[in-house]
């Protein structure tokens, strides 16, 4: 039997599940998701959940559920798993397909100001700004020393512990599916500038069509330092 397991996490990769179990009813569609976030959406296929347990521990899985294809279906910037997908793939001998998103590319009317790391993110934010910080949790406490700027966070599940940030505001729930939600947000919030990481795709992209409206500054993250050999984009 064909067992396809896509290293998920992703919209994209819910979206790749939905098709294969559609398209080869016949196979076996695991999602493996790191369990980062509490309530995930639904995925068609099974799921399991929680790391592998590094290299050996994916390779050991890939044998004991018979894998016979993997598909790298992850965020561009998960690059540990990215990487042991690789060198699992390649001790227990199965196929692995790499689909990463492309990066989004400046458009006429974009204000970025591109950074290649999160600390030279942090130090491009001017003085007093009101930056919405779209970052995952465990980036933010590296802008706890900007005691000078008001941050709003957007996360999808409240934080275990309060955050590391002198000065800010805590927003609950997904990224706006469109620019006007983006908007209203960017309004509400009265934000100066936005910082985020060019992650590509469509998901997170409203924000960034938001910021072109208003022409806020993007301080853009780009994926230049990252270890992205083994990665197609
Ligand atoms: P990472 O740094 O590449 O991975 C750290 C460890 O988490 C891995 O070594 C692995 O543990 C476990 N892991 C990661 N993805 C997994 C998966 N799909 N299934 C099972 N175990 C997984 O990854 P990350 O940046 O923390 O991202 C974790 C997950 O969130 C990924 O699935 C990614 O697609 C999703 N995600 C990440 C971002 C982001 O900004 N990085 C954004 C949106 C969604 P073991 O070594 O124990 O196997």
């Amino acid at each position: 039997m064909e067992t396809i397991l896509i290293l998920g996490g992703t919209r994209e990769a819910a979206e790749l599940a939905r098709e294969l179990v559609t398209s080869r009813p016949e196979a076996r569609i695991i999602t493996s998701l790191a369990g980062r976030t509490k309530e995930p959406a639904p995925l068609a296929g099974e799921v399991r959940t929680g790391g592998f347990g590094g290299v050996e521990g994916l390779a050991r899985y890939l044998r004991e559920t018979g894998v016979t294809r993997m598909i790298d279906a992850t965020h561009p910037f998960a690059r540990q798993i990215s990487a042991n997908a690789v060198e699992a793939a390649g001790i227990f001998g199965v196929p692995l397909e790499i689909r990463t998103r492309k990066p989004w590319l400046r458009h006429s009317g974009d204000n970025w100001i591109e950074v290649q790391t999160l600390e030279a993110a942090r130090d491009a934010i001017p003085p007093r700004a009101r930056v919405l910080l779209a970052l995952g949790s465990q980036h933010i406490g590296l802008f706890a020393s900007r005691d000078d700027v008001h941050f709003v966070v957007r996360m999808i599940d409240p934080p275990a512990k309060p955050l590391d940030l002198p000065d800010h505001a805590l927003v609950l729930g997904r990224p706006g599916d469109t620019a006007a939600v983006e908007t209203m947000l960017l309004i509400a919030h009265s934000i100066t500038h936005i910082v985020c990481r060019n992650s590509g795709g469509t998901a997170a992209y409203a924000k960034i069509e938001a910021a072109r409206e208003l022409g806020l500054p993007v301080i853009m993250v780009g994926r230049a330092d990252l270890i992205y050999a083994h990665k197609k984009t």
